[in-house]
């Protein structure tokens, strides 16, 4: 349930209002906005006729249901656009914001090379995986700590704030210690478990959409970070599995578009994972803008030939570029030699 405030209502008021919440058993999440304060009244087991009865206390607009499932993710609870700081930039405000780097850390030299460049080429985050969730056992898992002190100093190098993904509870501290943002792979979006201990984490989260998740599971992952008590979370869409085989996943962007008219949070698309070709990142980077996506991400590989993970979707920094120089205006045609000629096959 949501009680909405009227324009006028005093401190006093809320405060009686976040009483009232807790008595009747729920927990009361208070959102100022622009216009008006609302106090939204979530959790399972509370007396929802003592909610309903606070349309008549002082101070009190109305009292509405919660349309959708996920309650701290919807508009109905956050009527401003959630923007998420990460070490100085902003996502989901005016610009979009690029994420790139390499799918996995894999030397210092790999490293620093494609911070570099990724970052004279436009890019506001680096990327690059530590702990690497690998469909095969005898892939390259990631270097671990020695990866994450790596990026800390790409990061400290180069001034781009670093997102790394955490697999575990068990390294989400030791984590914390290096990154400024921490992303919950596809294949662990519904791994409650996690969900529940980066609620309780000051860094913010990027959550990607599981391979066969429903928009609603995503955003209801999602929920779990805000009712833990974490709202700083962006949602990643990069690509779920369908029939169809000539590209890795199918990006979704539909559901770029849904997400942002279901939710306040920032939405960013991943056209590497999304498609797994590197020739056609430019033009699905420019439909996610199109769509409304607050950034992108996309994996970046000093020489993508000699990668030990995602070489065969990673763009070189020269291509990146391109892509970089196609995005400023996401609705002009591309000529030919604009595009990347080099496309490295799987
Ligand atoms: C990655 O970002 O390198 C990654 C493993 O992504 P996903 O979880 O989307 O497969
Ligand atoms: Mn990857």
């Amino acid at each position: 349930m949501i009680v909405n405030m009227s324009d006028n209502a005093t401190e006093q008021q809320i405060e009686h209002i976040i009483q009232r919440i807790r008595e009747a058993g729920f927990q009361p999440h208070v959102t100022r906005g622009t216009e008006r304060t609302i106090v939204a009244a979530v959790g399972s087991g509370g007396r929802r006729h003592e909610i309903e009865a606070l349309s008549v206390a002082p101070g009190v607009d109305n009292v509405v249901p919660i349309a959708q499932p996920f309650k701290l993710v919807s508009w109905q609870t956050r009527p401003d656009p959630s923007v998420i700081d990460v070490a100085g930039v902003r996502i989901g405000g005016p610009a979009v914001v690029v994420i790139a780097g390499p799918c996995s850390v894999e030397s210092r030299d790999q490293l620093l090379e494609t911070a570099q460049g990724v970052k004279q080429a436009g890019a506001a985050m680096l990327r690059g995986g530590a702990y690497k969730p690998r469909t095969s056992p005898y892939e390259f898992q990631g270097l671990g700590i020695e990866a994450l002190k790596l990026l800390r100093e790409a990061s400290d190098v180069t001034g781009l704030p670093v997102v790394t993904e955490v697999m575990s509870t068990e390294d989400v501290d030791l984590i914390c210690e290096y990154a400024d943002m921490l992303q919950v792979g596809a294949r662990n979006m519904q791994n409650f478990a996690l969900l529940r201990r980066l609620a309780t984490v000051k860094k913010p989260i990027l959550l990607k959409r599981g391979p066969s998740a429903l928009v609603k599971e995503w955003l209801l992952a999602a929920e779990y970070l805000l009712a833990g008590g974490n709202s700083q979370v962006v949602l990643c869409e990069r690509g779920i599995k369908t029939f169809e085989t000539a590209t890795r996943n199918t990006i979704d962007l539909a559901a770029v578009a849904l997400a942002k008219e279901l939710s306040h949070l920032p939405v960013v698309a991943d056209p590497s994972h999304g498609t797994g070709k590197p020739s056609l990142i430019g033009a699905v980077s420019r439909a996610a803008i199109a769509v409304g996506a607050d950034g992108l991400m996309i994996e970046v590989h000093r020489c993508p030939e000699r990668a030990l993970s995602d070489g065969a979707q990673s763009l070189d920094i020269g291509q990146f570029k391109l892509v970089m120089q196609s995005l400023a205006d996401p609705l002009r045609p591309i000529a030919a030699s604009e595009r990347p000629l080099h496309v490295h096959e799987a």
